[in-house]
């Protein structure tokens, strides 16, 4: 089984709700209904894209709502932030520590490359630089199968 599997969005749940609890705040609905998405996060959502969703079923969220609990969620250590200065944003809970990742040019997909040279990577950086790599960031940006097709 590939390691990534590991991480089902019904224990990354599981775990967020943990975390949450263990710093004494209350599970709400729309909280829930936040961390839901942010569990599976197969689209790596932005802040409004959570925001969208959540409002079928709680029309009277606000988006500073959102924000809140991200913001909270990413100071807890169980979401990773993927900025982009002329962009939203874009949020992973299903894996919240440093991954690389494949981005679309036009649609704005993001998604997780499966890699088994990663390791090796990170290991001959280390060792040629002398430094200890704490975090790192890794994006390949292109176009995906869709876009490719209506170019
Ligand atoms: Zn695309
Ligand atoms: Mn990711």
């Amino acid at each position: 089984m590939p390691k990534d599997d590991c991480n089902t969005s019904g224990d990354r749940l599981y775990q967020m709700l943990a975390t949450l609890k263990s710093h004494d705040f209350r599970i709400t609905p729309q909280r829930l209904a936040v961390l839901k998405i942010l569990a599976a996060s197969e689209d790596h959502p932005s802040v409004e894209q959570i925001y969208e969703k959540v409002r079928v079923e709680f029309p009277t969220t606000s988006l500073a709502t959102i924000y809140k609990i991200v913001a909270l969620l990413k100071e807890l250590n169980e979401l990773l932030e993927l900025g982009f200065p002329d962009e939203s944003n874009r949020y992973d809970g299903k894996k919240p520590f440093p991954h690389p990742h494949v981005i679309c040019t036009k649609c704005k997909k993001i998604m997780d490359p499966e890699l088994t040279s990663f390791d090796e990577l990170k290991e001959e950086i280390a060792r040629k630089t002398g430094f200890r790599i704490i975090h790192h960031r890794l994006d390949f940006f292109g176009l995906c199968r869709e876009c490719q097709k209506v170019e």
